[in-house]
């Protein structure tokens, strides 16, 4: 498949911001990748335009019954002047897996990467270099079918844009942030034979309200527990969740309420490469407590691409609170983060051919 896309450069270029202040997902780039499908046509008309409103029929599906989904992945600047993305092969499947649980059109993982890395390359003056900084990518597809029947949309379109970006948790330092988390026992994320391996906007919306929930009790995020018995430990806010417990690292199964996340993968990677012991398994609430109380729980941590990795300080539960080792940032944690960020951003070597050059 060739991947040429016509392109519209803008005419009046914004300021770039000041990477000192950068926030998450605030300011956008200059420019945007539009792309069409219709039934029939399949994917059409790729293009890279100036950044702007997408006019939308209001009866186009996707404001109705929610058909659309998205992925997220960073661009980052290495000392060598290359712009590098990571993995990006892994966002492009997993978005195939997302449009086939939402009865969206496949496409070829060729022009989903061939798209971000058009759209990057136009945008490289848009990458911040300050430590900590990155150019986050966004790709998204919804329906824009205008049609209130509830079937598959006939018609979407693929998005792309972009975000310079600062750290996800605000960190005086420019390190890692210990985080609270909030165990939520009334709310779940996702069920068996649901939506939960698919990265689409439902599973965000549903999350909100225990988000909200978990803010007023001063936790950054919730740890999801299982649908069903309510007991096993899922994921934390929109990011995998790690425990280190007796010198054994344990995270949740993909089984179908878990998000496949690419950094999940890489910690996973990393571990068995560096023969520290990791399982994918089930663990309950229960022992993760029980394993604190003892002394067992050396760490927890999120990992997401966002945040890359997260350490968690502290676990509320129901009046309970469990501090993690020493309440600050567990050992394993940082040096996964260094690794994985050293990867990133081309400082440490590629030995297992991640990155994709721009
Ligand atoms: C995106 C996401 C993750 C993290 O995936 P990465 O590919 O590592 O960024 C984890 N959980 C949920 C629910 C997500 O939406």
């Amino acid at each position: 498949m060739s991947c040429s896309f016509t392109v519209q450069k803008t005419a009046n270029p914004k300021p770039k911001p000041d990477p000192n202040t950068l926030k998450f997902g605030q300011t956008f780039t200059d420019h945007m990748f539009l792309m069409e499908y219709a039934d029939g046509a399949g994917w059409h008309d790729g293009r890279i335009v100036p950044y702007a409103p997408i006019p939308l029929d209001p009866a186009a599906a996707v404001l109705h019954y929610g058909q659309e989904m998205f992925e997220g992945l960073k661009a980052y600047r290495a000392p060598d002047g290359r712009v590098l993305l990571f993995r990006p092969y892994k966002n492009a499947e997993r978005a195939r897996n997302s449009n086939a649980r939402m009865c969206m059109p496949d496409f070829d993982p060729e022009l989903f990467v061939g798209a971000i890395k058009a759209l990057v390359d136009i945008e490289r003056g848009w990458i911040p270099e300050k430590e900590g900084t990155s150019l986050y990518i966004r790709p998204f597809m919804f329906a824009d079918e205008p049609f209130l029947g509830v079937h598959a949309a006939r018609h979407y379109k693929f998005v792309i844009i972009c975000s310079p970006v600062g750290p996800y948790y605000d960190s005086p330092g420019g390190g890692l942030v210990p985080t609270s988390i909030f165990v939520e026992r009334e709310y779940v994320r996702a069920a068996a034979g649901g939506t939960g391996f698919a990265k689409v906007g439902g599973n965000y919306a549903g999350s909100l309200k225990a988000q909200a929930a978990a803010a007023e009790r001063g936790c950054e995020q919730v740890l999801w527990l299982d649908a069903i018995e309510r007991r096993y430990v899922e994921e934390i806010g929109t990011s995998n969740a790690f425990f280190v417990i007796d010198g054994e690292v344990v995270t949740a199964p993909l089984q179908g309420t878990i998000l496949p996340g690419v950094t999940r993968d890489s910690v996973i990677n990393l571990l068995k490469k560096w023969n520290t012991p990791v399982s994918e398994r089930r663990i309950t609430i229960d022992e993760v407590f029980a394993a604190g109380k003892d002394g067992r729980l050396d760490e927890v941590f999120a990992t997401g691409t966002a945040a890359v990795i997260s350490p968690v300080g502290r676990l509320v539960s129901a009046g309970e609170t469990l501090n993690i080792g020493a309440g600050g940032i567990g050992a394993l944690a940082q040096r996964l983060y260094d690794a994985l960020y050293g990867i990133q951003t081309g400082k440490l070597p590629d030995e297992l051919s991640w990155t994709l050059a721009v």
